[in-house]
């Protein structure tokens, strides 16, 4: 069973554990701990060595008492986005908020209550189960760098869950898109505006000209583009010669999203050179889009879990990324989880207390419907 005291102090223990993006080791150090008192093995990769931080992504292996069980992963991401220091985490008629001053850091700290909480009442129960892996990541926020740079020996998991949805606990995503970043940089020729303009070749101009030539929004339903930042030129009177545009594609759809960036590349890169400039177009792969079918073991079995305990099941997909790309991408088909955070990456970040409680009986259930198979 779920004791929901013990997990409220859990949340607000964690919450007020300073973690931005790349300083997650004191909260780490005391998840580890954590999941060496529930009988777990915990090992940490060096994922930190791929950009900036002070520790890597946390892989926990509870051993199963049930051998023909399958393997269940949950995750869930330690880091939290600024203003996230000193967070004072408080309780109002059923509502957790911040002082008003911070995030909550219930995202992603809501998720790692209800995962060690679930594995808890797992162990309290006495029930014979299968193993669990728990990934703790470092880095989610800006750019899923953690799970990224997973050490992907570490997972032997047949299926997962992220907890880290803003959904009500029951709200299962199983599609997401793909997502590539494309940075164009437009040479043109400098020359002084008033003397010889006539010598220079405007890369402004011609970043503009191909801009409008783009297709951006929403493309169809599975795909969308954007440009987001231009950068370039130095005074009124220097014809500029250097423009970087970044920009960015994202589709569910692979095919879609290849001809997406193709269209973005191609098309700046041949507006400019009608205008007798060049551009050096990159797209690169951020992360790749995921869809699980609602007979894969994955969804099937949370579906179970949310009937076992009267939670609404609303599957959907998203239009953003997580951590379970890459973990679909790493060979565990990983569905994301409704947890109940709202107005996440704001000061008025809360969530319901219920919401918190439901989702770690979410994952007592999952865990719960893996044992009897
Ligand atoms: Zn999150």
């Amino acid at each position: 069973m779920i004791n929901e005291a013990r997990m409220l102090e859990e949340f607000f223990e964690l919450v007020r554990i300073d973690c931005p993006s790349g300083q997650e080791k004191s909260v780490a150090e005391v998840l580890r701990h954590r999941l060496e008192s529930l009988g777990c093995t915990v090992a940490e990769d060096q994922a930190q060595q791929h950009f900036e931080g002070n520790c890597g992504n946390l892989v926990a292996t509870l051993p199963a008492t049930k051998a023909s069980a399958p393997t269940v992963l949950f995750t869930s991401h330690m880091d939290c986005v600024s203003p996230c220091l000193s967070i004072q985490p408080r309780l109002e008629n059923g509502r957790i908020t911040s002082a008003g001053d911070t995030v909550l850091g219930g995202d992603d700290k809501a998720g790692i209550t209800a995962i060690l909480e679930g594995l808890r009442a797992l162990k309290e129960s006495g029930k014979p189960h299968g193993a669990v892996q728990i990934v703790f990541t470092v880095h989610e926020e800006g750019g899923l760098k953690g799970s990224k740079h997973m050490d992907a020996a570490l997972l032997n998991a047949d299926f997962g869950y992220a907890l880290d949805a803003d959904g009500a606990p029951g709200e299962i995503v199983t599609m997401a898109p793909g997502q590539d970043s494309i940075t164009a940089i437009v040479h043109g020729k400098k020359a002084h505006a008033g003397l010889a303009p006539e010598e220079g070749i405007n890369a402004i101009q011609a970043a503009g000209n191909a801009l409008a030539a783009l297709k951006i929004g929403r493309i169809d339903e599975e795909t969308t583009a954007n440009v987001g930042l231009i950068q370039g030129g130095t005074a009124t009177n220097i014809v500029p010669d250097h423009v970087e545009i970044h920009a960015e594609a994202r589709s569910r759809n692979l095919a879609k999203l290849e001809a997406q960036s193709r269209h973005m590349k191609e098309t700046v890169e041949r507006v400019c050179q009608e205008y007798g400039a060049s551009a050096e177009v990159t797209v690169q792969r951020q992360y790749d889009s995921f869809i699980l079918a609602p007979d894969s073991p994955a969804v099937s079995l949370a579906v179970a879990a949310a009937h076992q305990i009267n939670l609404p099941v609303h599957i959907t997909g998203t239009g953003g990324g997580s951590d379970a790309n890459h973990f679909n991408r790493k060979g565990v088909p990983t569905a994301v989880l409704g947890v109940g955070m709202k107005k996440v990456h704001t000061t008025e970040e809360y969530i319901a207390e219920k919401d918190l409680y439901d989702s770690a009986r979410f994952v007592l259930a999952i865990l719960e419907q893996a044992s009897l198979s």
